[in-house]
C-alpha cells in the first residue's frame, strides 16, 4: 500500500466517521462536475458502503444538472439528489475525484458548514481542503482510496458496491492498461469481481457500445484531426475539435465525445493529444493526454484547470485554434 497517506491519517479519518454516524446523521457525499466513472463510481459505491453500516440520511450529489450517461448507469443511483435539495449542514460530508473546491461547484460550501469533511482523491494538483484529506497521487483511481477507507470501516463487498468499484477502477485505468495499474489495483479487482459482477456486460457498455450516429460523427471529427509535429518539444501533438454543430446533426448526447481522446491518443507521431469539446459559444472542455514525454497537468494547471501528469483537462475560452495555440505554447 502507498505512503501518501499515513496510518495516522487513515485512522483520524475513519475515527472521524465513525463518530460521525449516529442515528439519524446527515451524510452528504459528492463527487467532481461532469462526472466520470471514477468519480460516479466511488461516491456510490461508498454510499452503499455506509448503507450497509446503518446510515439513513445519506444523499449523493454533483454540481449542475442531474444527468448520468448511458454507459455510467450503475446500483446506488437513487442516492442522488440535485445539488439545489443536498443537506445544508450535513453532519459528515465526503467529496469523490475532485482536486479542487472548483470541482465541486455550490457543494463546495459543505467543507464550511458540515460538522466533518472528508476528502477522497488522488490528482497530484489536489489543493489540500476539507478536515480529512485523503489524497494518494499513486492511486489509479479515487475508487482505490474509497475501498481503503471502506474496508477500515469493516464494510463488505457485495455485488452493488463492487460493481460501481470496479466501474470506477476500469474507467480510470483504461481496463487496467494506464500507468499506475499496481498489483494493488488489480488485487481489488480480483475482489470486486470474486463477487459475481458481470465483466463483460460492464466492459462493452463502457468501452464497445456506441450509435451508429456517434460512430458517423467520429469519423467526421477524426477526419479533420490534425497533427503538428513540431509541438511539445518535437515531440508532437494531435488536435481535433468536436463541435455542438457536430452533435446536433447527429443528433448525439454531449457525453459521446468523452470517448474521442482515445481515438485520437493513439497517434504514433505525437506524444500530446489535445481534444477540444464544445460546451457553448466560445467555450471548450479541453481534454490532454500525453504518452510520457510531457507534463499534460502543468498545462491545463496553468490554464485554470487540472489532472494528472499524463491526463490532465481544463475549461478553454475563445475560439478553437486560440485554445489550442495556448496548450501549444505551454508545452515547453
Ligand atoms: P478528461 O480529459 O475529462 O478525461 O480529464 C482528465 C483528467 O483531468 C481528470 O483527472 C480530470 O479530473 C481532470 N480535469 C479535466 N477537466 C478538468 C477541469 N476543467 N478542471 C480540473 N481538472 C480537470
Ligand atoms: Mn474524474
Ligand atoms: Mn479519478
Amino acid at each position: 500500500m502507498s505512503a501518501a497517506i499515513s496510518e495516522e491519517q487513515w485512522e483520524a479519518a475513519a475515527a472521524a466517521i465513525r463518530g460521525a454516524l449516529t442515528p439519524g446523521a446527515q451524510v452528504l457525499l459528492a463527487c467532481h462536475v461532469n462526472p466520470d466513472g471514477d468519480a460516479l463510481g466511488s461516491m456510490l459505491g461508498f454510499a452503499q458502503g455506509l448503507r450497509q453500516l446503518g446510515v439513513t440520511g445519506l444523499q449523493c450529489s454533483f454540481p449542475g444538472p442531474l444527468t448520468v450517461p448511458e454507459p455510467l448507469q450503475m446500483p446506488g443511483l437513487s442516492y442522488l439528489v440535485p445539488e439545489e435539495e443536498a443537506h445544508e449542514k450535513p453532519d459528515l460530508f465526503l467529496t469523490f475525484d475532485a482536486a479542487s473546491v472548483t470541482r465541486l461547484g455550490k457543494l463546495a460550501h459543505r467543507l464550511d458548514t458540515a460538522t466533518v469533511s472528508v476528502v477522497l482523491d488522488h490528482h497530484a494538483s489536489n489543493s489540500g481542503f476539507g478536515r480529512f484529506s485523503l489524497v494518494d497521487p499513486n492511486a489509479a483511481a479515487t475508487s482505490l482510496v474509497a475501498a481503503r477507507l471502506l474496508q477500515r470501516l469493516g464494510v463488505t463487498f457485495d455485488r452493488e458496491i463492487a460493481e460501481c468499484l470496479y466501474i470506477a477502477l476500469v474507467t480510470d485505468t483504461g481496463s487496467f492498461k494506464f500507468d499506475l495499474t499496481t498489483p494493488e489495483v488489480h488485487e481489488l479487482a480480483a475482489r470486486l469481481v470474486a463477487t459475481g459482477i458481470n465483466v463483460g456486460g460492464i466492459s462493452r457498455r463502457i468501452f464497445d457500445t456506441r450509435s451508429f450516429g456517434a460512430v458517423r460523427l467520429f469519423g467526421e471529427v477524426l477526419g479533420r484531426a490534425e497533427l503538428d509535429p513540431a509541438a511539445a518539444r518535437g515531440l508532437g501533438m494531435v488536435t481535433a475539435v468536436a463541435t455542438i454543430e457536430d452533435l446536433r446533426r447527429h443528433e448525439q448526447p454531449p457525453y459521446v465525445m468523452e470517448a474521442l481522446i482515445d481515438s485520437i491518443r493513439c497517434t504514433a507521431e505525437a506524444d500530446v493529444a489535445c481534444l477540444l469539446k464544445q460546451m457553448g459559444e466560445q467555450e471548450w472542455a479541453v481534454s490532454l493526454r500525453s504518452k510520457g514525454g510531457s507534463d499534460v497537468s502543468k498545462v491545463a494547471v496553468a490554464l485554470g484547470g487540472g489532472g494528472h501528469r499524463l491526463a490532465a483537462g481544463f475549461t478553454g475560452r475563445g475560439d478553437a485554434a486560440d485554445v489550442i495555440r495556448e496548450v501549444r505554447e505551454r508545452l515547453t
